[in-house]
């Protein structure tokens, strides 16, 4: 065999070599659990017709099952173009959304699609309020991972961090291990 065959004949080996290594490996840049679950959340609250504010949650179970998911809106069959998106006036007021917004955190757990959430974990894009706290901890969620909790030191949350801490529910700001996830439509075809 002449020389410059011999190197066409290795180089063929060395390409479906590397191409069979490839192909026998999982992907190194898969999306994590905990970082699918979190981005999971992120994408429900896209649903939100809030102007101001849009949170998602997404509940899991030990299998890491999605058991639930939910963003904030306005009750079922209440227009989201009749009922009122102002957070300008007085809270009391029945022209504030205030008056009417489900927490993207108690429309998951009422929207479960099991029928017990004892035990499971909760994704949210904010730390959950003292109104869904209350639920969080009635369905029997046992762990909460929240990226934003911009309100810490507002009453409302101070009161669910000491219904948590009574009841020992573990909550724990989320890390992602990925700065990014895309989403392009484009680019499956
Ligand atoms: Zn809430």
């Amino acid at each position: 065999m002449s020389e410059e065959l011999m190197d066409n004949n290795k180089d063929r080996v060395e390409s479906i070599e590397n191409s069979t290594s490839t192909h026998n490996q999982k992907r190194k840049d898969y999306l994590p659990w905990d970082d699918y679950f979190m981005a999971t959340a992120i994408l429900s609250s896209k649903r939100s017709k809030d102007p101001s504010t849009q949170v998602g949650a997404c509940v899991v179970d030990n299998h890491n099952r999605i058991v639930a998911i939910g963003y904030n809106g306005f009750p079922r069959n209440c227009s989201d173009d009749e009922f009122p998106w102002s957070k300008d006036e007085d809270k009391n007021s029945i022209k504030n959304k205030y008056m009417y917004v489900v927490h993207a955190e108690a429309n998951a757990i009422l929207n479960s699609n099991c029928t017990a959430l004892d035990g499971t974990r909760l994704y949210t894009t904010l730390f959950p309020c003292n109104e869904c706290t209350k639920l969080i901890i009635q369905s029997g969620i046992r762990e909460i991972y929240y990226l934003s909790d911009k309100y810490r030191d507002k009453p409302v949350y101070q009161a669910a961090r000491r219904m948590l801490d009574a009841v020992g529910i573990a909550y724990k700001q989320f890390i992602p291990t990925q700065k990014q996830v895309t989403i392009d439509f484009d680019l499956i075809k």
